[in-house]
Formats: structure tokens, sequence, C-alpha cells
């Protein structure tokens, strides 16, 4: 699906849909299951979108915010609708894999990191990949080989808070994950998987089944939303069918 861009703090934001599907059975839960106290007004069915983005800033400098699904055999085979459409994503937006400058992988699950590395290969030949060196301890050893290892030197393990470009961050967001980050750039905050679902905006403390550590989770994602809201801002989410939600 086809998602507008904005422009935040002089940077260009492409949402890139990699791809739009049910989650596959093996691991799809009823909802109450999912996202348990929340409100799901009668419905059990979750399309989930899945979003990466390309930031532009003003001197052409790219960022690419999350790889996607990946290709069919890639490790999100099992339960996502394999494979993205990332590659037409960045085509259209005119940017090749090879000119992008910086990669942030929110955190090491295969719908978010398994574009980043295809048959063995780098697909962003040029680009550091920054991932949370506590994202990188607790991967287990098959996203650690598919993943980390092929990207070799590419890896730039920070600690917490960074500066990926003037005017481009990313933050330790735990919870979800040991070692998820977000991405902000003036209003905007790029969550990925700090909020997975429309319900977590009504009630940020309903947990989400997967989340590593529920009760940090819920922590980070209050904490993050009572930012962005008090600033008036904005996310941009991975599985929300619209990229962009304004926090009021
Ligand atoms: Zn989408
Ligand atoms: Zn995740």
């Amino acid at each position: 699906m086809l998602h507008r861009s904005i422009t935040v703090a002089g940077v260009e934001v492409f949402p890139l849909c990699d791809a739009v599907g049910a989650m596959g059975e093996s691991i799809r839960r009823p909802m109450a299951q999912m996202f348990p106290g929340g409100c799901h007004g009668g419905s059990d069915e979750w399309i989930l979108h899945f979003h990466c983005y390309l930031l532009r800033d003003a001197a052409g400098r790219t960022v690419l915010v999350d790889t996607g699904i990946g290709p069919r055999d890639s490790l999100a085979a099992g339960w996502a609708p394999v494979p993205g459409s990332l590659g037409a994503g960045l085509a259209r937006v005119g940017t090749a894999p090879e000119e992008v400058d910086a990669v942030v992988i929110t955190h090491l699950h295969s719908d978010h990191a398994s574009g980043a590395v295809v048959a063995g290969a780098s697909v962003f030949a040029n680009a550091r990949h920054l991932l949370q060196r506590a994202e990188i301890d607790a991967a287990g050893e098959e996203v650690l080989d598919r993943v980390v290892r092929p990207l070799g030197d590419r890896v730039q393990a920070v600690a917490g808070g960074a500066e990926v470009l003037p005017g481009i961050r990313v933050l330790l967001t735990p919870g979800h994950t040991p070692g998820h980050q977000v991405v902000q750039l003036g209003d905007l905050v790029l969550t990925g998987d700090v909020v997975l679902h429309p319900v977590q905006l009504e009630d940020p403390r309903v947990p989400y089944l997967y989340d590593a550590d529920p009760e940090l989770a819920t922590l980070t994602r209050v904490e993050l939303l009572d930012k962005v809201r008090a600033a008036g801002g904005m996310i941009g989410t991975a599985h929300f069918a619209e990229p962009f939600t304004r926090i009021a």
C-alpha cells in the first residue's frame, strides 16, 4: 500500500509499506490474549501493516528505519506475509539500497531485521547499521547467524541515546525486547514495536503478548507516549494501518 510522506524538521519521511496481512497461525491468538485488557469492540481481526521508513535530510543523506520481513526464505516466513516489498518501495522514492547511508534496526525481531541480509549478503552495503548493544547481547544464535554476523563491521553498536545524523537520534526503549530503540526527529518518534496496535493508544498500559518484559514494555510505552503528547507530537508506527498518528 502507498502511504504519503511528510516533512519533519527539514527531513522528508517516507513510510514504506513492506507488506500487509494477518499474522500467521503459528503465533496468531485471539485479540484478548494478544492485548489483555484492551478494548477490541468485538473484532478479532488484526491486519498488520509492516512499515519501514526512509528519512532523507536536506543534504540528501538517507536513513532507513527497519528492514522489513525480508525474502521468501526469511526468518519471518513462518508467520509474516513474505516476501516483503521494501526494495520496490525504496525504488519508488528514488533510493537504491547501496545509497542508504545508515540503517537503524529498532530490534531484532524477524519482521524488522530480515531485509538487512539476503542470501548471506548485506543489502545496504554502504550503510552502517545501528543496533543497541543490549539487543545484540540478547539475540539468539539464529538471528546472529542470519543477520548480525553477515553485517560484519557495518554494525554500529550503541548503548542508549545516539545521533544518527544531525537532528536524527535513536533512544533506548527496552521492554518489547531488551535493546529495543526508537528514532526521534523533531516532534516525530518512529516507535518500532513500543506500540503495536491502536488499543495501546487508548490505554498505554495494555501489554502485548510477545513483549519480552511486559512490565518494562508498559513503563517504556507510557513514558514515551507521555513525552510525545507533551510535545504535541506524532508517532510513526510499524504495524498500524496508517503510518502517522498525532498524539493528542
Ligand atoms: Zn502500510
Ligand atoms: Zn517486535
